[in-house]
């Protein structure tokens, strides 16, 4: 391994593992004690869902994985870089666990656990260690992943209103490629990128629960800066399991042991490579039709791995499912156990005061000091960057203001960024303000106003520059605007007395002759009051 320094930590440390030795047995005696814990240990994943179809209740578990966003892989200086191209560039004698390798802890990996447990309200462990999980495949040739297993780093805690059982620090699998014909191709850029795995409690209701939630983290975890968690990508992975049964033999309150869980609950399927939120409640809603079928027709679910077939739009059958003892999960020998409560870096106080403003505090704000609707809050907690300059724009304004404000940002702004040359950029804050004063004071028009902010974010100048370079300030001035309609009065005798004569449309063509006399400039309202009283 080179002397580089990246952001791992305890490069020296091997030696402290003997010092947790007491607390070790302290933590360990307490997790017997607690039948609870030892229940949620089945890391096959469930978190559990219900939801009641006919007379069959579904009981579906998600576990999701998220790449995290650090320079360096968990446990080695090679670089953390999804966007590499080129396969096998990011490796190193220890992510490829070569002979006499020394891993070392990723220090921002932790951190960003931490965070992530502190938004869910999770219980931060203060005894927290690495175990190998051995299995062989080919993208892990090593023949063990390193991961948590008795001591997660975060326990409990929900989101969106779902508990949580855990959250865990693991490093993700090389990437294999089997588009090539009869050979898979692994590139192992991936192989010891940090990875958290998120398990929920039995407790969605639905497949669009199940969506609102892995969309909820996503928003968390690119707050936090934790991850990108774009799932087109895979840099976040749900997967879900599904089991039905009877409403009858169901109930929640009676369960005990994961024994009980499968006669109680049925068999569960695990559903895996879901890329897209929408393919995760399609999945979901598919697989507890196929279940319920197969029971109704007599047949029996297989404990099995499915996965989705996009083209067909319909699950099917990988491999069977390996239970978690298969794993024999033991402490990785070259990783120091953590005492977090010892390390300042770790410490929930300390990175407390590092939390960003999370999503939901963030849209019940936007609501409460702003008044906006919904679908415009929801917006900008989505589009943070957005986000802030409304309340840049916004801030200690009048109630008008930020409504106009509000609706030209989410109409005609919006649609300037997706479609202009400067894609995703904002306009200057004093300049929208400006604008938005000009159409409060009734200085332009709302098609105006549309106008000018379309040349202001092309060419970015002043809405005032603007809106007089090419004639859209709304003329007010009552003296001017008086000559004009006393003119299309005395040009149009004939209307005048339609209107006189009762014909209410005569009006509007009135007020059109005169907008054209004032070449579109006036102040449509002015202009009306002056033909009402210019008319009497
Ligand atoms: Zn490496």
């Amino acid at each position: 391994m080179s002397g580089r320094r990246g952001d791992n930590f305890f490069p020296d440390s091997r030696g402290d593992v003997g010092n947790f030795g007491k607390v070790i047995w302290g933590y360990f005696k307490c997790f017997c004690l607690s039948s609870f814990v030892l229940k949620n240990m089945d890391f096959s994943g469930i978190i559990v869902y219900m939801e009641e179809t006919k007379n069959y209740k579904a009981t579906i578990g998600l576990e999701i994985h998220a790449e995290l966003k650090t320079n360096t892989k968990m446990f080695c200086n090679s670089r953390n870089d999804p966007e590499e191209k080129r396969p096998n560039i990011n490796v190193c004698p220890v992510c490829m666990a070569h002979p006499g390798i020394l891993p070392v802890i990723n220090k921002e990996a932790v951190k960003h656990v931490v965070k992530v447990g502190l938004a869910l309200g999770g219980n931060i462990a203060d005894f927290t260690e690495f175990d190998r999980k051995n299995y062989f495949y080919p993208d892990i040739p090593k023949g063990y992943q390193i991961s948590q297993y008795k001591y997660p780093l975060v326990s409990g805690g929900s989101l969106n209103g779902v508990a949580i059982t855990r959250v865990h620090l693991e490093e993700d699998t090389a990437r294999s490629t089997h588009d090539r014909g009869n050979y898979t191709l692994i590139d192992f850029n991936r192989a010891g990128i940090p990875l958290m795995e998120l398990v929920t409690e039995p407790v969605v209701k639905s497949a669009e629960e199940a969506g609102a939630f892995a969309r909820e983290l996503q928003l968390l975890l690119r707050y936090l800066g934790a991850s990108d968690a774009n799932m087109e990508k895979g840099e976040m992975r749900v997967e879900a399991n599904i089991s039905v049964a009877p409403k009858s033999q169901t109930n929640a309150d009676l369960m005990q042991t994961d024994a009980e869980k499968i006669q109680k609950l049925g068999t569960k399927v695990e559903v895996k490579n879901l890329n897209s939120f929408k393919v995760v409640e399609k999945a979901i809603d598919y697989e507890i039709k196929r279940q319920i079928e197969l029971i109704e027709s007599g047949g029996e679910v297989v404990q099995e791995t499915r996965g989705w077939d996009e083209a067909k739009q319909e699950t099917f059958s990988q491999r069977a499912k390996e239970s978690s003892h298969e794993y024999r999960y033991f402490p990785d020998p070259d990783l120091p156990k953590l005492k977090l409560s010892e390390i300042s870096d770790f410490s929930p106080e300390v990175l407390q005061k590092e939390m960003p403003e999370l999503p939901w505090d963030k849209r019940g704000r936007l609501l409460k000091d702003f008044g906006l609707k919904n679908e415009t809050a929801e917006l900008f907690v989505q589009n943070a960057e957005l986000g802030k300059f409304f309340e840049d724009v916004a801030v200690g304004k009048s109630a008008d203001f930020v409504k106009l404000a509000a609706n030209y940002i989410t109409s005609d702004l919006v649609s300037l960024m997706k479609n202009e040359m400067k894609a995703g950029q904002c306009p200057a804050v004093a300049d929208f303000r400006a604008l938005i004063e000009m159409v409060v004071s009734s200085k332009l028009s709302s098609r105006g106003a549309k106008d000018t902010l379309a040349v202001m974010y092309a060419d970015g100048f002043s809405p005032e520059e603007i809106a007089k370079t090419h004639g859209l300030i709304q003329e007010s001035d009552e003296g001017k605007l008086k000559e004009i309609v006393e003119e299309v009065i005395s040009l149009y005798p004939e209307v005048v007395k339609d209107y006189k004569d009762g014909k209410e449309a005569s009006l509007q063509f009135l007020i059109g002759q005169g907008m054209k006399e004032a070449r579109g400039s006036a102040n449509p309202q002015v202009l009306k009051e002056l033909f009402l009283a210019g008319l009497k």
